[in-house]
């Protein structure tokens, strides 16, 4: 068995659950189809989907691939997710479903969204691609919504160079995804939904196996790479270096700040000065998803309507961050950004 469901991707999908505490985890090709299979799964098609604008291309493209309208409503400074209310103002009778995003490892207001989902009938998924292993209030994050989707791309926390997983709420709705994934296949006589193939091979789970014994000493080693940039960051005017909020578990997926008018560069400066010399900082979310042009065409695109995401996406700057950044690597890069703020100053 080299796929469909083999020895090996048996026992990754059961590690996985155990190690996210979560009961219901279907692994899939990559979080794109993942998200656009959740979204089908939820009946989207020909309907509004709300989401954020703030978060990288492919929250968007899950929508369009699953043939519904995405409307761009407004995020929260605090946890850059979704605000609740600027959901529920989005809401019209076309909307089908809610795609909010976990950024960077942040949760979003999973009990605010959750109600507005529940008093609205409507379901919740999850763009978990930032949100392997996060923890809030001695829960998984994936536990919240009705759909969670997972990315084990290289760039992720956890990975498998290219990979997903979809979390379910019940086994009934995993089944209906395991399906999904693999042709919409009951058994040889039935067919029972558009799926496609969306499976995860067996060496994908060989490598997810090998990996999973290892995340955990990959988080650590993240969170001293956070630690240390906080403190060697820290008093800089005009430089804030963002943090889950309070009472929250972090998995240090990235390390972003936000450079405020004080700093005497603005973000784009400050990211050429070190490019320039050799940090590869990313703007990150930059730009906002609509601003490209398959999504120009709907008015909720438009920054003006999403002032805070509009905001933070032209101040937001992510810091390289993995595991074997070096403590003079970062030594070096807090340097350069304080030299930088020393030349701007007046
Ligand atoms: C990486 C990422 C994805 C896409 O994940 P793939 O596994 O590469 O398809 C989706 N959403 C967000 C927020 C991501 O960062």
């Amino acid at each position: 068995m080299l796929t469909n469901g083999g020895p090996l991707m048996q026992r990754f999908e059961v590690a996985l659950a155990d190690h996210l505490g979560v009961p219901h985890v279907s692994t899939v090709a990559n979080a794109t189809l993942g998200l656009v299979l959740a979204l089908q799964q939820h009946g989207v098609q020909c309907h509004e989907v709300i989401t954020t604008p703030f978060s990288f291309i492919a929250t968007g493209h899950s929508v369009l691939w699953a043939g519904a309208t995405p409307v761009f409503a407004d995020i929260e400074r605090h946890t850059l997710g979704l605000d609740p209310e600027a959901v529920e103002r989005a809401i019209t009778p076309r909307t089908k479903a809610i795609l909010a995003v976990h950024c960077y490892g942040f949760a979003c207001d999973v009990v605010g969204l959750g109600q507005v989902a529940e008093r609205h009938g409507l379901p919740l998924v999850y763009d978990a691609a930032h949100a392997f292993g996060v923890r809030i209030a001695g829960q998984s994050v994936l536990d919240h919504g009705h759909t969670s989707v997972l990315s084990f791309h290289a760039t992720k926390v956890f990975n498998t160079f290219e990979g997903g997983a979809v979390v379910s709420r019940s086994s009934a709705a995993k089944l209906e995804m395991d399906r999904l994934i693999n042709y919409g296949i009951v058994d040889d006589m039935h067919v029972e939904s558009l799926g496609m193939n969306a499976k995860a091979s067996e060496f994908t789970a060989a490598l997810g196996l090998v990996q999973l014994e290892h995340v955990g000493e990959y988080l650590e080693r993240r969170r001293q790479v956070d630690g240390r940039y906080r403190d060697l960051l820290d008093g800089i005017p005009g430089l804030v270096c963002l943090a889950p909020p309070a009472g929250q578990g972090h998995n240090y997926y990235n390390f972003p700040i936000l450079v405020d008018p004080r700093f005497g560069l603005s973000r784009d400066q400050l990211f050429a000065e070190l490019r320039a010399r050799g940090v590869h900082a990313r703007r990150y979310f930059y730009p906002l998803i609509g601003h490209f042009p398959m999504y120009r065409q709907f008015s909720s695109a438009d920054p003006a309507r999403t002032p805070v995401a509009a905001e933070i996406a032209e101040r937001v700057l992510c810091l390289p961050m993995f595991p074997d950044l070096e403590e003079q690597e970062q030594i070096g890069i807090a340097d350069t950004i304080r030299a930088a703020f020393a030349r701007a100053a007046p």
